[in-house]
């Protein structure tokens, strides 16, 4: 193929449009197909990750294209831990022995807005929202798309799916026999909660990302720009203690009142939120190849989504894009050769992060709150 054919991308989150912005550049045209509406004229879904932790490396890729500044304008560094007890003062532990690194708490939406701004300003890309990628053949990269008219047929030179952990491209490399995946589900979800402004000041200190390690559950909690809080509680899904066991108002105030007594004060929404915000599964996914005949490629949460107890799926997911930009340099564009590279690159590091996320769930929700850790462990990330 020339520079010139077209490149599709399935999925306009953090990944696709990232991914977008960097073939633009590299002289693509780029056609980023994403199953939802416009998130910039609609309203966010409710209870779906309203913020996230950005990193180092994550900030990287952003400031390969100059979208740093833009985005940390609005960002609230989190320089460490500040933890929970039942009773008895909070107490911080600094990320970094210097006391000077942190960790930022981002909009999740206000971020994928200013990606897509990115990769709509940029020649030769061209967005198709409300497209859901049903079908794909992984030979000729003919896709097919359900949209509000009706199935649209597509094709492309190369088909990268940056379509999430429930991945419509892999489910279709999977359907064609070409990959293999393994999902490992927690039996933990997660519910988010929201602590409001208190008197028109953040109700909890701004500079930290809040635990309340509770052994068999947890919960944390990053500020917003408008001084409120998104609560994250990380619960089993079923059993005597679980999401599925508090079916009352009064049973999750007291629920609350037992495990989380600071929190209920500052959290007036507290049973409503409960009652109506979903809860999120989690899980482990992994897939191999990632790429088909050098036709179709996965990346991000598609190729590997983690657990979140780390913060860092989305930092990964943009160093993916970092990583197979420099791996089309070094093969001069021959995506034949460009995405096995990347595949050989990525693929043990996101295996590590896989599983240092799941062994940093037992740490949050335990080890953190155990005096020796605080005695003497200095650590630098969630
Ligand atoms: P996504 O962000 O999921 O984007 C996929 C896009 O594809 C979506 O826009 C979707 O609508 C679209 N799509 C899906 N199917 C189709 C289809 N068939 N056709 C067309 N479009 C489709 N990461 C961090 O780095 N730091 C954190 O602090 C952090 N906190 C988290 C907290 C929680 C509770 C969770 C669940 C995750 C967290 N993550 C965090 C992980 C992070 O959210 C993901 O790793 C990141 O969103 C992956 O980006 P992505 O672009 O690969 O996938």
């Amino acid at each position: 193929m020339t520079e010139r054919d077209e490149i599709a991308v399935v999925g306009a989150g953090l990944a696709g449009c990232l991914l977008a912005c960097f073939l633009a550049r590299r002289g693509y045209p780029v056609a980023l197909y994403e199953r939802r509406p416009d998130p910039r004229t609609g309203k966010v879904e409710r209870g779906r990750s309203i913020n996230l932790a950005l990193s180092e490396r994550g900030l990287d890729a952003l400031r390969r294209i100059g979208l740093d500044g833009q985005v940390m304008a609005d960002a609230l560094p989190m320089r460490g831990r500040m933890l929970h007890p039942v009773e008895g003062e909070q107490q911080f532990q600094s990320y970094s022995v210097s006391g000077d690194r942190a960790i930022n708490s981002i909009s999740r939406g206000a971020l994928n807005n200013a990606l897509l701004d990115a990769a709509s300003a940029l020649p030769g890309v061209r967005i198709a929202f409300e497209h859901r990628l049903v079908g794909l053949d992984p030979i000729t990269g003919d896709m097919t798309f359900e949209t509000p008219q009706g199935k649209v047929a597509a094709t492309a030179s190369v088909v990268l799916g940056a379509d999430g952990a429930g991945s419509a491209v892999r489910g279709q490399l999977l359907g064609y026999g070409v990959l293999t995946e393994s999902v490992d589900f927690l039996d933990y979800g997660y519910k988010e909660l929201t602590i409001p402004p208190l008197g028109g000041d953040f109700a909890l200190d701004p500079g930290a990302l809040h635990i309340w390690p509770r052994g068999t559950s947890m919960m944390i909690a990053l500020p917003n720009p408008d001084r409120s809080f998104t609560c994250t509680l990380f619960w089993p899904t079923h059993g005597t203690a679980s999401f599925a066991s508090l079916g009352s108002p009064a049973a999750i105030e007291q629920h609350f009142a037992t495990h989380y007594p600071d929190l209920i004060p500052l959290a007036p929404n507290l049973v409503d939120d409960y009652q109506h915000n979903p809860v999120g599964v989690l899980g482990t996914v992994r897939c191999t190849p990632w790429q088909v005949n050098g036709k179709v490629g996965l990346l991000g949460d598609a190729a590997h989504a983690i657990v979140p107890f780390y913060g860092q799926g989305a930092n990964c997911a943009f160093e993916d894009v970092v990583e197979l930009d420099r791996c089309l340099d070094e093969c001069d564009d021959d995506w034949a050769a460009a995405l096995p590279l990347f595949q050989h690159r990525r693929q043990e590091n996101a295996e590590a992060i896989a599983q240092m996320a799941l062994a940093n769930f037992v740490e949050m929700r335990d080890k953190v709150a155990s005096p020796l850790f605080q005695a003497g462990k200095r650590v630098e990330h969630a």
